[in-house]
């Protein structure tokens, strides 16, 4: 992974060059590179954290801050009708460049033929009321 493992870390510094669209303390917010559709961002913290989890309250609740602002304006500038956010946790999850990045993807009503129909889907499980039970207790008694 090399050379990815430092990317967005480098690019958040200024020492590779990106398309800005917003940067504050804790936050940089860039063109994707390889966009998906028109206006493709990625916001990210400036902080190295790999998983969202690893990131500092502080640093997290700074992006979330701000994300409605950023995706408002890719709305507004692009004339998009809708828009994905999304955020891949480790290499098992999809994730390329092993640094936190909410991807925030413009949708339109009548999108070119290799972008309709972009989502994330699963085949839907079920749930038992055992399964739900054993689950809800685990994860709570995880939250800290
Ligand atoms: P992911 O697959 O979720 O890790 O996404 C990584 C994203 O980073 C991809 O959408 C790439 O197009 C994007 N990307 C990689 N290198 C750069 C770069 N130098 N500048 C902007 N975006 C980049």
């Amino acid at each position: 992974m090399g050379d990815l493992d430092h990317l967005f870390e480098q690019i958040a510094a200024g020492e590779i060059p990106s398309y800005k669209i917003y940067e504050d303390d804790l936050v940089y917010v860039f063109l994707d590179i390889n966009p998906g559709s028109r206006g493709h961002t990625l916001v990210i913290p400036k902080v190295r954290a790999e998983f969202v989890h690893e990131m500092p309250e502080e640093t997290a609740a700074a992006i979330g801050r701000i994300l409605p602002r950023i995706a408002h304006a890719i709305m507004q500038a692009v004339d998009a009708d809708a828009y994905n956010i999304l955020n891949n946790n480790g290499a098992t999850a999809g994730q390329v460049v092993p640094h936190v990045h909410f991807h925030i993807i413009p949708r339109f009503i009548n999108e070119p033929k290799e972008q309709a129909g972009m989502s994330f889907t699963w085949s839907p499980g079920t749930l038992s009321e055992h399964d739900a039970k054993e689950l809800q207790t685990a994860i709570v008694a995880e939250l800290h």
